[in-house]
């Protein structure tokens, strides 16, 4: 695990110290979305074809009482192990809801992707939240993408995959998050009932001869079975000229807006419109 706070005097310094420090997070983060702790960012993903702003990515953040903000990459792994992450995942699905009501009220029609961890597609909890709010008409299914990670393999993955068809009936997007961070991607691709690629940070930033032709092999493998490609990661203009080179549909990197919260976001939509 990462500590957050290297400068912090109470930093551990050895592993009975990161133990009790991953204890006490595990601690605080219980109740924390009841407490209003947890903050929804949103990322802006833009149309490479268009330059236009179509969608954001839903990323969560937690503000700790005395740590101050606490990333994702250290407290959605605790999370996952307990219940608790149903609590985060009920908390960002509630948001992204909102986000899209909010902008669409102010005039913009955009999609939102949600990031849902292995152990939220062993329960229900996603579909029960989503479900009725499609069939009710308060929510178009096709504004919505969940996104998974190949670490999907770990839990069972046939409910996983029963659960992600369940999704795509409704009309649902699904998205296999982090392609090429890991190992088993190809497979992943072929055993998931996916719409959208992702392709991670590591692939879009990396020009080895290996990186680059493992992107031009997933774009060819997405444009036959009709799904998106989504480069993440992207930081300046020469990787987002590559991801347009290489033919992804959709951006998102710090170069075109980094995660906001809603309200800096709505001031983002602004900017971005008047400039294109
Ligand atoms: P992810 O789903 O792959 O999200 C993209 C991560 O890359 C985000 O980190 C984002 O801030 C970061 N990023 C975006 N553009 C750039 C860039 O140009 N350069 C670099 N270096 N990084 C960029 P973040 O917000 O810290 O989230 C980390 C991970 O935590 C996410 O990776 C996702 O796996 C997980 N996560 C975040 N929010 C949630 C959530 O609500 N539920 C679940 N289950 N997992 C979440
Ligand atoms: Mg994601
Ligand atoms: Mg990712
Ligand atoms: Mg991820």
């Amino acid at each position: 695990m990462n500590y957050p706070y290297p400068s912090d005097p109470a930093a551990p310094r050895s592993l009975g110290d990161l133990s009790r420090l991953h204890a006490n997070l595990a601690a605080d983060l219980d109740g924390a979305a009841e407490r209003g702790e947890l903050v929804a960012y949103f990322q802006p993903q833009i149309d490479l074809a268009t330059g236009r702003v179509v969608a954001a990515e839903a990323l969560c953040r937690w503000w700790h009482p005395r740590l101050g903000m606490v990333s994702p990459g250290v407290f959605i792994a605790i999370a996952e192990q307990s219940d608790v992450i149903h609590e985060v995942g009920a908390f960002m699905l509630e948001e992204s809801c909102s986000f899209l009501e909010e902008t669409s009220k102010n005039g913009h029609s955009l999609e939102v992707a949600i990031n849902v961890s292995p152990a939220q597609l062993t329960s229900t909890g996603v579909l029960d939240y989503l479900a009725p709010r499609i069939e009710s008409g308060a929510l178009d299914p096709q504004k919505i993408t969940l996104e998974v990670t190949e670490t999907i393999e770990i839990v069972d993955l046939g409910l996983a995959a029963a659960q992600l068809n369940a999704m795509r009936a409704i009309g649902l997007g699904v998205s296999l998050d982090d392609y090429g961070a890991g190992h088993s991607s190809a497979t992943q691709l072929g055993a998931l009932p996916v719409t959208e690629v992702k392709i991670d940070r590591s692939l879009v930033q990396g020009d080895s001869e290996d990186s680059r032709t493992q992107v031009a092999e997933v774009i060819d493998l997405a444009r036959e079975r009709g799904l998106r490609v989504v480069a993440e990661g992207v930081e300046n203009s020469e990787q987002n000229e590559y991801v347009v080179g290489a033919g992804c549909e959709r951006a998102q990197g710090f170069l075109l807006g980094r995660p906001m919260n809603l309200s800096k976001f709505d001031r983002y939509l602004t900017g971005w419109l008047a400039e294109a």
